[in-house]
């Protein structure tokens, strides 16, 4: 197995992320010293070349004590309220915490739609990139305060494996208040055993986190490995860790138990990435078998070989494709809405426009647009991660 420090060997640019429960107590008043022990961590890799960002959690937990609502449970307008208070304060103290070591912060604040458009995640990548190259801190959070119920990223593993994503990082350090991944549950089963290394997210790693329904620990274990997934697939190496304690970034760096997730050695091009770490596919295409057979290849996907499609989509929404068996084999960008892949599904490409009226591609899908889920087998060629369109 490797060993964390050659994990952290080539890492240039680093994201880490902080759950509510390290930065915040149980009062709502924010942990001073912990937060000045990571913020010299961080200075320590600053002065090593190592280019920074922070994605903190705690606005809503900062704020809820100054909403005066006590322990009563919150409706979202109070969430929101108390993250509009929060996150102001929020950024402050990371302002302060960093400036002591003379480092400089800027707040960004991203919503689903800055992270799902790739026109907005482009410009966001953008902004962040340029306050990269002057070496200046971004603190990433979700922009609580107005993002719908349904359409909010709710955890930051997420968004953090997105960010690392969009800005090409090398490690993704979710610093959380649980070691690792664990074969079972620690809390209720005292024969757990700590994983120290991921090479792959199999249907296996994903049972030893309790399936989709008993996710342990209090940022869920399913997210983290949703999150690893993302961060994987796009090169960069994961790391869940324990930072209940100070120093938590020193620790990892002397070898302190934790599971490092391997980045994939063959990233996929940058775009693809993207595609691939879509969160919400907008429907689903459903293709026959030989359909399936030829997307494996890498294929585009043709009227032809499609069946039906459901959902409401759009045209260049996100959509995933599933084979006979439903089983989702692939997602990709379509180039035709759902009204209208329905129309043309089983047809060659020549009736397009004699039943649509237009033609706009003779693929549904283009191969460009398309990405092979990792149990299919990818047939991507390995190409730098570096941003283009
Ligand atoms: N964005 C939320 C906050 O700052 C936290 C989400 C999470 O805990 O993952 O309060």
């Amino acid at each position: 197995m490797k060993n964390t420090s050659s994990y952290f060997a080539h890492a240039r640019r680093i994201v880490i992320k902080v759950g509510s429960a390290l930065l915040v107590n149980a009062e709502g008043g924010v942990r001073h010293d912990w937060l000045q022990a990571l913020a010299a961590d961080m200075a320590h890799l600053h002065a090593q070349n190592c280019r920074l960002l922070v994605v903190s959690s705690g606005a809503i937990a900062l704020g809820r004590q100054m909403l005066g609502t006590g322990k009563k449970r919150l409706t979202l307008a109070d969430k929101q309220a108390a993250a509009a208070i929060g996150q102001i304060r929020l950024s402050a103290e990371w302002q302060q915490a960093l400036a002591k070591h003379s480092l400089n912060t800027a707040q960004i604040l991203l919503s689903h739609d800055d992270t799902e458009t790739r026109r907005r995640h482009l410009n966001a990548r953008a902004t962040m990139m340029s306050l990269l190259d002057r070496q200046i801190i971004p603190v990433v959070n979700e922009n609580d305060t107005v993002a719908t119920a349904e359409i909010r990223y709710g955890d930051n593993d997420r968004l953090g494996a997105r960010v690392a994503q969009m800005v090409s990082a090398d490690a993704l350090i979710l610093l959380s208040d649980i070691d690792g991944l664990y074969t079972s549950d620690p809390k209720a089963d005292a024969a757990a055993k700590l994983i120290p290394e991921v090479k792959a997210i199999t249907p296996e790693i994903i049972a030893m986190a309790g399936g989709a329904g008993g996710a342990y620990s209090s940022g869920g274990m399913i997210t983290k490995l949703e999150a690893a997934r993302i961060a994987t697939r796009a090169g960069c190496n994961m790391v869940i860790c324990n930072g209940t304690e100070k120093h938590p970034i020193k620790s990892l760096l002397e070898g302190v138990a934790c599971t490092w997730f391997k980045a994939n050695k063959k990233p996929l091009h940058a775009r693809k990435t993207w595609i691939d770490g879509g969160l919400t596919p907008k429907g689903t295409i459903y293709v026959d078998a030989g359909a399936s057979k030829a997307l494996k290849r890498g294929k585009s996907l043709l009227a032809a070989g499609i069946t039906k499609a459901e959902g409401q989509f759009e045209k260049g929404d996100l959509v995933a494709i599933a084979d006979p068996e439903k089983k989702i084999i692939a997602r990709g960008l379509t180039r035709y809405n759902a009204k209208a892949t329905n129309s043309i599904a089983g047809q060659n490409s020549r009736e397009i426009e004699s039943i649509l009226g237009y033609c706009d591609s003779d693929e549904v899908i283009h191969a460009d647009d398309l990405v092979l889920d990792s149990a299919a087998g990818d047939v991507e060629e390995s190409t730098p991660n570096t941003e283009s369109n």
